[in-house]
């Protein structure tokens, strides 16, 4: 592992900050922008690693308990750094490729699952527990991946009100982190994406697609599913739509993939001690995605 990002010990907002920090100072090809802010008006944070007028986009931890997604990306950040100073062959493929981080979409929602409330409102969202290890949402109760405006009418909206989980929200775009990657997307023109997400060792890749880009997203899936071992998903019936990666498929028109890294473990963050299979699994992936950009 590298000398600055620890993933192994619990991921938090403040010490990612720290991290991008040092690792921009370290070394000076890595740029970081604020792309917005939270409810709570922390940072959302996008780090660009490389040159290329070609661009690829990693994000994590749009649910809240779903942070190990950060410290996954954080690696990978500080790898990809150490690869550039190795390896002639992906120092080139950056000239041509920018790779973008956007490591904690949900920043109020990851710190809440870390350390808890005496907020009475959030109490009372979360069935009058003080445990928070649960949470999915955002701070104001609204699950960040149900919030993006593709199909989102017809998501199955069950649950009417703020809750730890699966509220999609009283419109589409109506929480400011989604709101600010949605903004970051349209702006940048990515050529595909990795959305990432904690539990079941799937990936993602479908959603209304036809023609070319069925067969682009479906064969980039594929290799994926061999780097990565996990399985591809395939939506059954009629997908609800409103999630990142259904909407980057059908707005932008370019592969988006949904990847989850654990297995099945119930409603808690993944263990850190599952972290160095997780790893293994996934420190290739967004160089994949850059060569992928390659040629397109
Ligand atoms: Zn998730």
């Amino acid at each position: 592992m590298g000398a600055i990002v620890d993933p192994r010990k619990i991921y938090t907002f403040e010490q990612m900050k720290v991290d991008i920090d040092c690792l921009c100072i370290k070394y000076p090809y890595l740029a970081k922008e604020i792309i917005g802010y939270s409810v709570e008006k922390r940072e959302l944070f996008a780090i660009k690693l490389g040159t290329g007028s070609k661009n690829v986009l990693l994000n994590g931890a749009h649910h809240a308990r779903e942070w190990l997604t950060t410290a996954l990306l954080m690696n990978m950040i500080e790898y990809y750094c150490e690869l550039v100073q190795l390896k002639a062959d992906f120092r080139k493929l950056l000239q041509d490729v920018s790779i973008w981080f956007i490591p904690m979409v949900n920043p109020d929602g990851v710190t809440l699952v870390q350390t808890g409330s005496n907020l009475p409102f959030l109490r009372t969202l979360n069935n009058e527990s003080d445990d928070f290890r649960a949470w999915k949402a955002n701070i104001r109760g609204v699950d960040l991946n149900r919030q993006y405006p593709v199909d989102w009418e017809s998501i199955d909206d069950q649950m009417k009100k703020p809750a730890p989980a699966m509220y999609k929200g009283a419109q589409p775009l109506s929480e400011p982190e989604v709101k600010a990657l949605y903004q970051f997307v349209l702006e940048k023109d990515f050529c595909n994406a990795a959305c990432y997400h904690s539990s079941g060792e799937e990936i993602f890749w479908k959603y209304k697609i036809t023609g070319e880009l069925l067969n682009q997203a479906k064969g980039l899936a594929n290799d994926l599913a061999e780097l990565t071992g996990y399985q591809l998903v395939e939506p059954d019936g009629e997908p609800s739509g409103g999630g990142f990666t259904d909407w980057f498929l059908m707005q932008m028109k370019r592969p988006s993939f949904t990847i989850e890294i654990a297995p099945y473990i119930g409603p808690r963050p993944v263990p850190i001690t599952y972290f160095d299979q997780i790893w293994e699994q996934n420190k290739e992936v967004g160089i994949f995605l850059a060569e992928a950009c390659l040629g397109t």
